[in-house]
């Protein structure tokens, strides 16, 4: 089956060509950096206001990049959440015009299954059940994933996502926005052993995530004037591979049914964190999977790709369906002391 999938629920328009035997027929993006740039965040009415007017183009590049016509595609996928809700809006109204126009079903996307099945569009011998470290701008999660919408969360942060740190980070070293990538690039130059930083809960017997003291104690190293940026940089993206790390490992002696350690969502796209993952499960004598950087940060080729497992096992959704700014991935899971699901 060939899938249209429409990304928007954050600061990345993006549409995609995904066809169930894993061909990638076209991505097209359009980031808003230089929108948002001036308010060193996404203002969520301005990215709503820019998902309009990038989508029309880009699916008619998508179309014409792949080479087909609506009427060849089988279903039309769209993020119906969680994220910004006026650019879900955006995204999943004119995914549900597309399906009404072209007479073909719907999928609702959640677009944390899209970052979670990701890995399966690069790999076609990912079986379920495998854990997933989902580090992404809004959430940081340890899952079991069962299968298409089957997932059991083991552990996700009690404050702030990995993410989240980083773009404080960079703002904190005036690195500009998004801050993962700049993060990364000063890190390269600097030494990890400079500045003395947290890792929180790191040995916990509590399986989750933190990372607010991590982002004070580093906000303190700034402010000292005592280290170089780039030492800075270094040493707090060693203190989050470390509790990244010791959070994983913690979820594998409870995961023994897992077939493979996989990454996603974007700080996967960060090559410490992946070489520090592909060595823990080579300790497991785990398989090790982790999507190319670009599927990684927000795109629509695995939203496609979830509408492709979703329309297979016969999901698909009714043309009301709502947008949902709010929407875990397991149902199940209680909130964690006030935060992230
Ligand atoms: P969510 O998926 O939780 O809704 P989001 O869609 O905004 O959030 P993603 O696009 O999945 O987030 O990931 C963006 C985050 O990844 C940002 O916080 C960014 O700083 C981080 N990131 C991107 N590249 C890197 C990198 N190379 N190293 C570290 N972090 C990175
Ligand atoms: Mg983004
Ligand atoms: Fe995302």
């Amino acid at each position: 089956a060939l899938i249209l999938g429409i990304e928007s629920s954050c600061d990345e328009t993006a549409v995609a060509l995904v066809s169930s035997d894993r061909t990638i027929l076209s991505h097209q993006l359009a980031g808003q950096e230089a929108a948002h740039a001036p308010y060193g965040g996404v203002v969520p009415e301005i990215a709503a206001r820019a998902h309009a007017d990038a989508l029309p183009p880009l699916i008619e590049a998508a179309l014409a990049d792949a080479g087909v016509a609506l009427r060849d595609v089988d279903a039309i996928a769209a993020t119906a959440g969680p994220g910004l809700i006026g650019g879900v809006m955006v995204g999943l109204v004119t995914g549900k015009a597309l399906a009404l126009a072209a007479g073909k079903p719907l999928v609702a996307v959640n677009h944390l299954e899209g970052h979670a099945l990701s890995p399966r569009l690069v790999d076609a011998d990912l079986a379920f059940p495998y854990l997933l470290l989902l580090v992404s701008g809004g959430h940081c999660q340890l899952l079991l994933v069962k299968g298409v919408g089957s997932y059991a969360r083991l552990a996700t942060t009690i404050d702030d996502a990995a993410g989240e740190a980083f773009d404080k980070t960079a703002k904190l070293l005036g690195l500009g926005f998004p801050g993962g990538p700049a993060v990364e690039r000063a890190a390269a130059s600097g030494d990890a052993r400079a500045v003395p930083l947290p890792r929180p809960l790191l040995g916990s017997a509590e399986p989750h995530f933190s990372f607010a003291g991590l982002k004070s104690a580093v906000a303190r190293a700034a402010d000292s004037g005592q280290y170089r940026a780039e030492d800075i940089a270094a040493s707090f993206s060693q203190a989050v591979i470390d509790c990244l790390i010791d959070r994983t490992r913690r979820a594998l002696a409870q995961a023994g049914e897992a077939t493979a350690l996989v990454v996603a969502g974007g700080v996967a796209a960060n090559r410490g964190v992946r070489a520090a993952l592909e060595q823990l499960a080579g300790e497991h004598g785990m398989r090790f999977v982790a999507p190319p950087l670009w599927l990684c940060t927000d795109n629509a080729a695995m939203i496609a790709w979830a509408g492709a497992e979703r329309f297979a096992a016969g999901l698909t959704d009714p043309l009301d369906v709502a947008a949902r700014p709010r929407w875990p991935l397991d149902p199940l899971a209680e909130p964690v002391r006030g935060a992230g699901v």
